[in-house]
């Protein structure tokens, strides 16, 4: 995971630009910093363990001389967060700096080659490996770039690298391979970084480098080939939509809460994706004999609500299974008349785009859904369904999981028209409910957010939660579970209500929590058997409920409620929103950062 970043500028200290890139970037990463600039043929350094505001309140990243430099913000994988371990990496003379993303698995075999040759290793990382290569290579006559390229051919894993050195001071080199690197270019200056946020208020033009290439940026702009056999690579520069105002918390207090607010006007975005970008998925699944949904964590939540989704909607039984373990689920019966349909919010999901690949191996076709143009899996699939969520940088996923909700919803749709699975009353119907999700969820922000505040100054304290659900709201209530423990640690499970009674419900006693997620939909009844069940061991049942449900208010402890007329297969959308709030609430009540969650990073870029 962790974020890097590089500047090349034509004048003006880099250091302070690099410094506000890795505040954007600190979602991907936060136990250390470190940045190094060029000035005077001298490398000048910063760096140490601890989040980029203290390390900045006791060294003033600020102050490095020089207008080219290099950024990292760690999420350790190789050795402690220590000063020792932060990025950037030199080499023996101290004239080759690298910051890394990703992992190298063949390090130790390469330390121990580059500790024969009298090399010494300052820290515990994989990542020192490289500059202590590329210095022996550069001894040996290469150029910056050849050793870098070299480098690249003898390092096995998946990396994003960005190099500079004193002995030629006025450039950038970098290269990836299956981790994301993207560039940025104005006249005055390029950029290349692990995602576009971090250049977002200098420029909107990106190029995209991809796996295998090798990218040289200096101030007359930047080049690009092919690492294999140093053909020059053309690339048209892309301009992107979103705003720098995008990435900034915009008066919240973290940018969590801002992207819940978000919400509405991503569903809308979404909502507005032409016919054709959904039309090829449609017919692709309708080609297939097996259809799978892979994703990991909250993307694997909307898959499996969007596993409902196409059977309600669309006539069409899918499978979800986690691209972490579907290789070891599927034991090769794929084929070329099979579709897998993953999601991913940042298109970099090592997890998923592993699974993808091996997918692909059988011939089998791939759909994305994915909120990053251009992102790894875009370059994979072989069609691309881009949610419009814009950039979400707190780590746990909020508005992108209701797009990729939206983006399965359309497809569902398209699905359930093409094949007449549906007929044109029903179709209507249900498209309009689908239209009628912003304002619902504008309204249910409005409304519950206050209520979500005070049940978790009542629930904070609590270190154990049951959240239940049937049929699609399964989804919902994993996902209201997974919100909770990644962001305030209290213990959270969600689990089928049906299945809560064969085990969980040994869990509860007085007062343990019990969150129900009950849409009027078929399976209310039943779940009204579930919650009852609960309450005679004394449980404390929190529901979220349609408006006038008053069978379920009479029976909840704390309730909230949805605005009435949502068709059940859209649900997750309105259903999932105080969930988010109120872990939302439970974190700020027991003092946690909910924009950087112990642990995680956003993008997880390691298998
Ligand atoms: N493997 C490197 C380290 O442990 C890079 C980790 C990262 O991507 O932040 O330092």
């Amino acid at each position: 995971m962790c974020g890097i970043i590089g500047v090349v500028q034509k004048k003006g200290d880099a250091a302070p630009f690099l410094h506000q890139a890795l505040k954007r970037l600190e979602y991907r990463g936060y136990d250390s910093v470190g940045i190094t600039t060029i000035y005077n043929n001298q490398l000048f350094t910063k760096k140490d363990k601890g989040k980029i505001d203290e390390v900045h309140a006791s060294l003033n990243l600020d102050d490095l001389p020089g207008p080219i430099g290099i950024g990292h913000t760690r999420w350790a994988t190789h050795g402690i967060p220590s000063l020792y371990n932060s990025h950037p990496h030199f080499d023996c003379d101290n004239k080759i700096a690298v910051v890394h993303n990703g992992v190298i698995d063949n390090f130790l075999e390469l330390r121990e080659e580059l500790k024969q040759k009298g090399h010494k290793f300052h820290s515990e990382t994989d990542t020192e490996v490289i500059p202590h290569m590329i210095e022996d290579y550069m001894k040996n006559g290469m150029d910056l770039k050849s050793s870098v390229r070299a480098v690249s051919e003898r390092i096995e894993g998946t990396y994003a690298i960005v190099v500079m050195t004193t002995l030629e001071s006025d450039k950038i080199v970098c290269t990836r391979d299956g981790n994301p690197l993207v560039i940025g270019t104005r006249p005055d200056a390029s950029y290349v970084s692990s995602d576009i946020p971090a250049f977002l208020p200098m420029t909107n033009d990106m190029i995209l480098l991809l796996d295998g290439e090798i990218a040289t940026l200096t101030t007359c702009g930047v080049s690009i080939e092919k690492i294999s056999d140093g053909t020059p690579v053309k690339r048209d520069v892309i301009r992107i939509s979103w705003t720098a105002d995008q990435a900034q918390k915009g008066g919240f207090p973290h940018f969590m809460l801002k992207e819940i607010h978000e919400q509405p006007m991503a569903i809308k975005n979404t909502l507005h994706l032409r016919s054709d970008a959904i039309r090829p998925a449609a017919e692709m699944i309708l080609n297939s004999k097996k259809v799978y949904l892979i994703a990991m964590g909250t993307s694997g939540h909307a898959a499996m609500a969007g596993k409902h989704m196409l059977a309600a909607l669309g006539g069409i039984f899918s499978t979800f299974e986690l691209a972490s373990d579907f290789p070891d689920t599927i034991y090769g019966t794929l084929t070329e008349d099979d579709c897998i349909i993953a999601i991913t919010q940042s298109g970099e999901t090592t997890d998923t785009i592993a699974a993808v690949k091996y997918a692909k191996s059988f011939g089998a076709k791939v759909i994305a859904i994915t909120n990053v143009i251009g992102s790894s899996i875009t370059r994979i699939a072989d069609h691309t369904i881009i949610t419009q969520a814009g950039p979400e940088i707190g780590v746990a996923a909020t508005k992108t999981f209701m797009v990729q909700l939206t983006a399965l919803a359309l497809l569902a749709l398209m699905l359930g028209e093409t094949n007449s699975f549906l007929d044109q009353n029903t179709l209507r119907k249900k498209r309009e409910s689908l239209t009628k999700l912003p304002d619902i969820v504008s309204d249910v922000i409005a409304k519950s957010e206050e209520h979500a505040r005070r049940l978790s100054a009542i629930l904070y304290d609590r270190p154990s939660f049951l959240f239940l659900g049937r049929g699609i709201s399964i989804a919902t209530a994993n996902e209201g579970a997974l919100k909770l423990k990644e962001i305030s640690y209290n213990h959270a499970e969600g689990y089928s209500a049906g299945e809560s009674k064969h085990g969980p419900i040994a869990l509860v006693h007085d007062g343990f929590p019990v969150v129900f997620v009950i849409p009027n939909d078929a399976t209310r009844n039943r779940i009204i058997g579930n919650v009852m069940e609960m309450k005679a061991r004394g449980a404390t049942i929190i529901s979220v409920i349609e408006e006038g449900d008053n069978d379920l208010i009479e029976l909840s402890d704390h309730y909230i409620t949805i605005p009435k007329g949502v068709e059940p297969e859209f649900s997750t959308i309105p259903f999932v929103v105080p969930l988010q709030l109120f872990s939302y609430y439970m974190a700020i009540k027991k003092g946690h950062d909910p924009d950087k969650p112990r642990h995680l990073a956003k993008s997880v870029t390691v298998l």
